[in-house]
């Protein structure tokens, strides 16, 4: 019979929030473990559009604060982990599309 297990961390739900930070805990030498309730990606995760947008389509009105300072670095991040050479390699994931485009309504812009 075996003990209780032993981990640095225990990460609770496995959407991409936990999915990410799993797999930057165990690239940074933690161990960690994982415990999902239901399905792996089975909660806002799947119901996701898919667009990474990081925040911008919240900024769509064009009312930018810090918030929008704070997610300018997200395309870079983003593009990096694509290429296979950012905090999480996704090389192997194929986008349905390079790009996405919004507009406003009711602004010159
Ligand atoms: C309709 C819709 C469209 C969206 N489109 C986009 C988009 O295009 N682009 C974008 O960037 N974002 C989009 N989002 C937002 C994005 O999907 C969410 O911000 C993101 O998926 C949240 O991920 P999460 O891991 O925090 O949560 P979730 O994916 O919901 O994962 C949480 C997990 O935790 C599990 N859980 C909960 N409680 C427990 C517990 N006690 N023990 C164990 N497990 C537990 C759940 O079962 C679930 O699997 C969209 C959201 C919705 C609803």
């Amino acid at each position: 019979m075996s003990g209780p297990a032993q981990v640095d961390v225990a990460v609770i739900g496995g959407g991409i929030a936990g999915l990410w930070l799993l797999a930057r805990l165990q690239k940074a030498g933690y161990s960690a473990v994982l415990l999902e309730a239901e399905a792996l990606g089975g909660g806002q995760t799947l119901a996701s559009q898919g667009i990474v947008h990081g925040g911008l389509k919240y900024a769509i009105n064009l009312t930018l604060g810090s918030d929008s300072e704070a997610l300018a670095d997200m395309p870079a991040r983003w593009r990096a982990c694509l290429d296979g050479r950012g905090e999480v390699d996704l090389h192997g994931l194929k986008p349905a599309a390079e790009r996405h485009l919004f507009w406003a309504r009711r602004t010159l812009a």
